[in-house]
């Protein structure tokens, strides 16, 4: 028996003019249009899992589509993060369990019971499966009520008409697109929008309007007006997401192309305020005496889009994001110089652990990273004002290490003045900071460096325990050599902890 009848139902009007396959450029993307889409996505459905979801379909009388990122992206044709998800009108875990058997080696499958769903790992490729389900919300809660339903449920519960579409997989209508709110519409206008009502969508799960920010900012689309005035309607309802999941969104918005887009939507609907406060009072200017200062926040979100034109590195947009962090903490105005922001880089950096632990981001080496960014952000740019001399270079390599390049990629992201003299003058300066950071480095070799005389050896030459003079002579070696007092070498330094030692009062016994 043929399926036909219901599929026809479910088949938007839908125009099949052309044999061509056309593509249009959408932003960063072309876009496949839906001229006969069967051709067109028959072509694309090239990965084996489809093969065998299909003959699985089959054999099990069970209708099975792919759906979601997945079909969004392919007619975007963008690259997608390797994820598949499948959907099957039934038991996602049963059909994952036959996919897996079929599928060449041995295919372990994570069954998760509690969702329904079940996920294997085919090479890189993450392929979930899920029954068709129909969700229904509390209101203080966004974890749902979960009912087995059909496709047109599954498809309702979707966050937005561009991540809802499905393509049939069933051999029968292999490569149907399943296009119920006209998603390819809104992929052709760059538009966000919800399937539903979106102050339902919003207030059932309210994660989804960081995910519509983040859509936006990562594809470069424009949320749709009553889409957007809803999440400003619903923003309050942030409040019943784990911090995580808002992390997670507010992680992906900070490595898009250009973040600040996502920073503006946050703003704008009063979302930021909700879920990164101390981030908002960066905002604003004032003026005394004819004197103003720039907007901090508009600033650093210049300063974070410049870092992310240079870099992917998500912990290095994050040290972009703080580096001023202290700036409305250490404001002052002093009469006749005007307005100081004194030592926010040392507040700042101390700030640094507090925000990753109430924004739960990982409080480990990237935290370590960010904080010392953070805390060093000025040096090149005070080493570029003043004269640039060896020792000052030398401590800098010493303090900075490693992360001595993207600490320079971070101060030139800094200089967003207007004044293109000023500018100019900074860069030119930085050239010169980064031509005596490369000589110094070549000769003295300070990344990663240790002193030549370890703590051990002062303490074997002069009989001592683990103490405080120890500290004290290891510290006057490194700050000898930092300052050039003496050279980076083994036998200098030895009798540098000799005369250091003496002045403590110290005897040489070994
Ligand atoms: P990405 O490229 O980031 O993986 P994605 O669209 O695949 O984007 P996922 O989080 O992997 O996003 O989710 C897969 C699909 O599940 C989405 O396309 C969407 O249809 C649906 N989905 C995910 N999260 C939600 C949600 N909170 N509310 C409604 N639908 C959701
Ligand atoms: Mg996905």
């Amino acid at each position: 028996m043929k399926k036909k009848s219901s599929k026809i139902r479910l088949w938007p009007i839908f125009p099949i003019i052309t044999e061509r396959i056309l593509s249009r450029k959408i932003g960063r993307y072309s876009l496949l249009l839906h001229q006969n889409s069967e051709t067109i996505l028959k072509s694309n459905l090239t990965h084996p899992v489809f093969e065998i979801v299909a003959r699985i379909a089959a054999e099990t009388n069970t209708q099975a589509f792919v759906i979601g990122g997945f079909v969004r992206d392919l007619l975007l044709q963008r690259d997608n993060k390797k994820d598949i998800d499948i959907m099957v009108i039934g038991s996602g875990i049963d059909f994952a369990q036959q996919v897996a058997s079929l599928l060449p080696g041995e295919v372990p499958v994570r069954v998760f019971k509690n969702f329904g769903t079940a996920m294997l790992s085919y090479y890189d490729w993450q392929i979930e499966f899920v029954g068709a389900r129909r969700e229904s919300y509390r209101q203080n809660s966004r974890k749902p009520i979960v009912e087995d339903g059909t496709l047109t449920d599954d498809q309702n519960r979707r966050d937005f008409t561009i991540n809802a579409m499905a393509i049939e997989l069933t051999p029968d209508h292999f490569g149907q697109l399943i296009d119920p709110f006209n998603g390819q519409e809104d992929l052709k206008r760059k538009v966000i929008r919800t399937p539903l009502d979106p102050d339902i969508t919003f207030s059932d799960d309210p994660l989804r309007m960081m995910r519509a920010i983040r859509f936006a900012t990562q594809l470069n689309f424009t949320i749709q007006p009553d889409t957007l005035n809803s999440i400003s309607k619903n923003a309050d309802r942030i409040r019943i997401v784990s911090t995580e999941r808002i992390t997670d969104e507010l992680n992906l918005i900070i490595q898009a192309p250009k973040p600040s887009t996502g920073f503006l939507l946050l703003d704008t609907t009063g979302l930021l305020q909700l879920i990164f406060p101390l981030f908002c009072e960066l905002k604003g200017t004032a003026t005394i005496e004819g004197k103003g200062h720039k907007d901090n926040f508009y600033h650093t979100l210049e300063v974070l889009d410049n870092v992310a034109a240079q870099s992917d590195n998500l912990w290095l947009r994050w040290a972009a994001l703080l580096h001023d962090i202290a700036k409305p903490q250490t404001k002052k105005y002093i009469p006749g110089t005007g307005w100081t922001f004194h030592a926010h880089e040392f507040k700042g950096a101390k700030m640094v652990p507090q925000i990753f632990r109430a924004l739960k981001l990982p409080l480990n080496e990237k935290m370590k990273y960010v904080e010392k960014l953070v805390l060093l952000h000025l040096r090149p740019i005070v080493l570029a004002e003043e004269e640039v001399t060896d020792s000052a270079v030398r401590r800098l390599l010493f303090e900075a290490g490693d992360d001595i390049d993207d600490l320079m990629t971070l101060c030139n992201a800094d200089i967003t003045s207007k004044n293109q003299m000023k500018v100019k003058r900074y860069l030119e300066n930085f050239a010169i900071v980064r031509t005596k950071l490369r000589e110094i480095e070549e000769k003295d070799r300070l990344r990663n460096w240790q002193p030549p005389i370890s703590g051990e050896i002062i303490m074997q030459t002069f009989g001592l325990k683990p103490s405080k003079p120890v500290g004290m002579i290891k510290d006057a070696i490194t700050e000898a050599i930092l300052e050039g007092i003496i050279p980076n070498q083994y036998e200098e330094a030895y009798q540098f902890m000799l005369r250091e030692g003496e002045k403590l009062g110290l005897k040489k016994i070994n």
